[in-house]
């Protein structure tokens, strides 16, 4: 807090760049917390997989790879986002795959 302060005197965060930082910490009690949507973490990216409608993965000639399933994050494509990518790309997997191994 002593080096935050500072920065406000100086009006220039050393640390990370705050802009125009203005206020001092000066009156307790103080709290700190993490915020999760503050974290720079890639998803979505883009790449991924190659996979089908069952959530088949591909190869680079279209045909699947037996065995072999992917959804989320992992997956190829953007044609879903987050939570409910993953979740329906699994139960779909999960189902094809078990009809598979029944068939098998
Ligand atoms: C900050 C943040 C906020 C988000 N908020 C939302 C939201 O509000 N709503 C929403 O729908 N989505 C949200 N998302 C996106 C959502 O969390 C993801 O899309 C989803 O969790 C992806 O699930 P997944 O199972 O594909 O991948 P993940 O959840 O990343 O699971 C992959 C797992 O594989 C494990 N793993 C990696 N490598 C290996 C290895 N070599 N061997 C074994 N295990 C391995 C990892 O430890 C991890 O447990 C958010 C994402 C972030 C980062």
């Amino acid at each position: 807090m002593a080096r935050y302060n500072t920065f406000v005197e100086t009006g220039k965060d050393e640390d990370f760049g705050k802009p125009a930082p203005r206020y001092r910490i000066e009156n307790p009690p103080f709290y700190a917390a993490w915020a999760a949507w503050a974290a720079p973490v890639i998803h979505d990216t883009r790449a991924g997989l190659r996979i089908n409608a069952k959530c088949q993965v591909q190869d680079l000639n279209g045909e699947v790879i037996p065995g072999l399933y992917c959804g989320g994050e992992s997956a190829g494509g953007f044609s879903q986002h987050g939570l409910a990518r993953a979740i329906c790309q699994g139960y779909i997997a999960g189902r094809h795959a078990a009809a598979e191994k029944t068939r098998s």
